[in-house]
């Protein structure tokens, strides 16, 4: 027999706990079948609903059920990793708890499993159902940072993966503070098989993820896997000393050649401002990267557990 764990991040979804038990089982002969055993470990990220009793309703009728209860809302990447130290299993599944990522899809995603990969992950092909300013930014987004950043970052990329236990291990080894899922996936390697579907929309309750957070969430992916912001700092500094330069030589050569009285106060005024913008500018890109690596060296725990099952 084989283990399977099933690692299932929730925050406030206490009306899809039930739910996605009973939609992960319709596969349990599809398990049974192919000498798998699979183990659900829900990770309470600080709900403040009743999913912590949801989940040991679920757990009581059923010993495969596990959950983590953190002290507070740590966010979805801290219960991915404490779900992947939790998980036992030769091989480990990541699913968001709203049903969004389909749990019918695992016998698909097994049969690439057998046939070698290490890892199965899912792509959507639309965004439909989503505000198109936020498909707009999100778009952009993974335009930027796959330009500015070696490791590949896959557009449209959810968290549904299904992993072998090399792959968890090594996913475990990348110990920052400052974790950036998709992008860790990508930064791990190895043999990745893509299976692509329509978006679905969450069944119950609503996303957890506002703009903010999401922008928020996007510094967090850039800063953590490229330092092109702050060589596109240095540039303009070289830049605008080049500027600089020149203009001093034009305005040496016309007072010589035409002896210029005083005047250009208005456009010196916008270089003064636009200068002090750029360099402010780039002194908070700095600062996002210092602000990270003080996070990083704190070494501050991923999370805190409060109640375990
Ligand atoms: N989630 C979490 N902690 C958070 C936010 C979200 O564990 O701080 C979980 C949430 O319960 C869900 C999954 O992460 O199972 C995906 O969240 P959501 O469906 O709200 O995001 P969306 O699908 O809209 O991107
Ligand atoms: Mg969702």
């Amino acid at each position: 027999m084989k283990l399977l764990s099933v690692i299932v991040p929730c925050y406030n979804e206490e009306e899809n706990i039930r739910d996605f038990y009973d939609e992960l089982m319709k596969n349990a002969s599809f398990f049974e079948s192919n000498g798998l055993e699979a183990e659900v470990i829900y990770i309470d990220d600080g709900s403040r609903d009743r999913t912590v009793e949801r989940i040991k309703e679920v757990a009581a009728s059923d010993p495969r059920v596990h959950m983590v209860s953190f002290s507070r809302n740590f966010g979805k990447e801290a219960a991915i990793y404490a779900g992947l130290q939790k998980a036992k299993g030769d091989y480990a599944v990541l699913m968001d708890c709203d049903l969004q990522d389909p749990p019918a899809l695992l016998p698909e995603m097994f049969r690439y499993i057998w046939e070698g990969y290490d890892s199965v992950a899912t792509r959507r092909v639309t965004r439909k159902g989503e505000p198109v300013i936020r498909s707009f930014f999100a778009r952009m987004f993974y335009r930027i940072i796959n330009k500015i950043s070696r490791t590949e970052i896959v557009d449209g990329a959810r968290d549904y993966r299904l992993m072998t236990r090399q792959v968890v291990d090594s996913i475990l080894a990348m110990a920052e503070y400052n974790r950036f899922t998709k992008g860790i996936f990508g930064w791990v390697g190895y043999e990745t098989k893509w299976l692509e579907y329509e978006n679905i929309e969450r069944k119950k309750g609503e996303t957890k993820w506002s703009f903010w957070k999401l922008f928020l969430y996007s510094i967090d992916g850039i800063t953590a896997f490229s330092t092109v912001p702050l060589a596109i700092a240095s540039f303009m500094g070289v830049l605008f000393c080049v500027v600089a330069f020149l203009m001093i030589l034009f305005i040496i050569v016309r007072k010589l050649m035409f002896g210029d009285p005083t005047s250009g106060w208005p456009s010196m005024v916008c270089i003064v401002l636009m200068c002090s913008g750029i360099q402010l500018f780039c002194l908070g890109i700095v600062g996002q990267y210092l602000s990270k690596t003080y996070m990083e060296v704190k070494r501050r725990p991923l999370y805190l557990v409060k109640e375990e099952l």
